[in-house]
């Protein structure tokens, strides 16, 4: 407890926030800019566009196949990012970090891959009620063309996994278990080690979903014991369309390419084609260099903070703003499980999200409505959306009370 007060007095908001010019700006004229928006994508710091930058101005060239300087040296950067994104998810090899465009790229990956090897007619692969469309419809359009199937594990009403359901359905015609380690939409933290573990009892693989636990959670994927990772570099501070996929070697061995095309080949004949080593065998054609490099930046500056740092001020905004939340007549929390990160969503009495999201929005606070992409879990929970606040390692207490003024002034229009 001592420790933590320390890392919360030690840690330097406003120093922070001046990495972010973004953040310095007012909206519709007069109001300042309360970014709460961050589970949808972050904002980038200096040091990640200057980076970016940087690498245009002086370093570019296309990677991997050149002999002459520029190439070598932007290939030894965006290897040295590859390196960086390896630590960052203490992967054993650097060979089992893929580059990808984010967390849906590498998802639809392992879909098409695996699933095109490994799935028969009558399989299942397990997914959560809480799952974002992009660790379901992937699993959807693969099972379709097999004919196997899509089945949802149950979660109770606070927002949690059902354990005992989960257990219960893991059998010899489950194939894959897909989860997200923090729900975009609830913010629960599922227990995915467990899972894991149980999984494997069964001889089954695990995708664990982590565009939402990279930004605030340290990542062990040894720890874990997962067979896939999957994370998206714009919610980690890092550019748009980079992410990372973490696979075991054993699997990025066993599956046949996503797609075809330069890079991702030894030899090609007509007669017969054989692939590349890792991970180059999953990375057809140009990619996104400066954004990978970039990348690795965002993975140095959120190292320089320090994930447990950042961790724990963003608790302190989660409940500093909960408890004053629930002090408004008709606040309704969607997502209260006992392991949470930083998101709250909620509904006010039968006040269309929309309606407080369009009112919150005019004073300047940028918040989600809507399904967040979860739309069996608003099934689920028998709501047509939600208002969705999420926090980043920039936001202050103050902000959490301009939203708060944003609540009251929703109720008193629409309550
Ligand atoms: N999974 C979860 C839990 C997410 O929150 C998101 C983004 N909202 C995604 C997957 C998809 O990430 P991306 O759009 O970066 O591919």
């Amino acid at each position: 407890m001592e420790d933590a007060v320390l890392i919360h007095e030690s840690y330097d908001v406003d120093r922070l926030r001046e990495d972010f010019p973004v953040l310095e700006q007012t909206v519709y004229g007069k109001y300042p800019l309360v970014y709460l928006d961050n589970g949808a994508s972050s904002q980038k710091p200096k040091q990640v566009v200057e980076t970016m930058e940087k690498y245009y101005y002086h370093h570019h060239a296309n990677i991997h196949r050149g002999v002459h300087y520029l190439s070598q040296e932007a290939t030894t950067q965006y290897e040295v990012a590859r390196d960086k994104a390896r630590d960052f998810m203490n992967a054993p090899h650097s060979r089992e970090v893929l580059f990808t465009k984010g967390t849906t790229d590498g998802i639809n990956l392992v879909a098409y891959s695996y699933g095109r090897k490994y799935l028969q007619e009558g399989d299942v692969v397990l997914v959560s009620t809480m799952e974002h469309h992009s660790n379901i419809v992937p699993w959807q359009i693969v099972c379709e063309e097999i004919g196997a199937k899509v089945v949802p594990i149950p979660i109770n009403e606070a927002g949690e996994i059902d354990q005992e359901a989960y257990a219960s359905m893991l059998g010899p015609k489950v194939r894959m278990v897909a989860v997200n380690h923090v729900s975009n939409t609830l913010g629960t933290i599922n227990p995915v080690k467990d899972m894991i573990a149980l999984a494997h009892q069964h001889g089954i693989p695990v995708l664990v979903d982590g565009a939402q636990s990279a930004p605030h959670l340290t990542i062990d994927v040894q720890d874990l014991d997962c067979d896939f990772y999957a994370i998206s570099g714009h919610k980690m501070y890092g550019p748009t369309g980079t992410g990372i996929l973490y696979g075991k070697e054993k699997w990025l061995d066993a599956i046949p390419p996503y797609q075809g095309g330069g890079e991702m080949i030894q030899t090609v004949t007509f007669e017969k084609t054989t692939y590349n080593e890792l991970p180059h065998k999953f990375e057809a054609g140009t990619p996104n260099i400066a954004g990978g490099i970039a990348l690795g930046a965002a993975i140095d500056y959120l190292n320089s903070i320090g994930l447990d740092r950042i961790a724990a001020h963003e608790n302190d905004l989660l409940e500093y703003t909960t408890k004053a939340l629930l002090e408004v007549e008709g606040m309704r929390i969607i997502g209260t499980a006992a392991n949470k990160a930083s998101v709250i969503s909620f509904l006010i009495g039968d006040i269309h999200p929309y309606d407080a999201g369009t009112i919150l929005d005019k004073m300047g606070i940028a918040v989600r409505t809507g399904h967040h992409c979860t739309e069996p879990l608003m099934n689920r929970f028998e709501i047509p959306g939600t208002v969705r606040a999420s926090f980043g390692l920039y936001n202050t207490r103050a902000e959490a009370d301009r939203l708060l003024e944003g609540v009251h002034k929703v109720v008193q229009l629409f309550g």
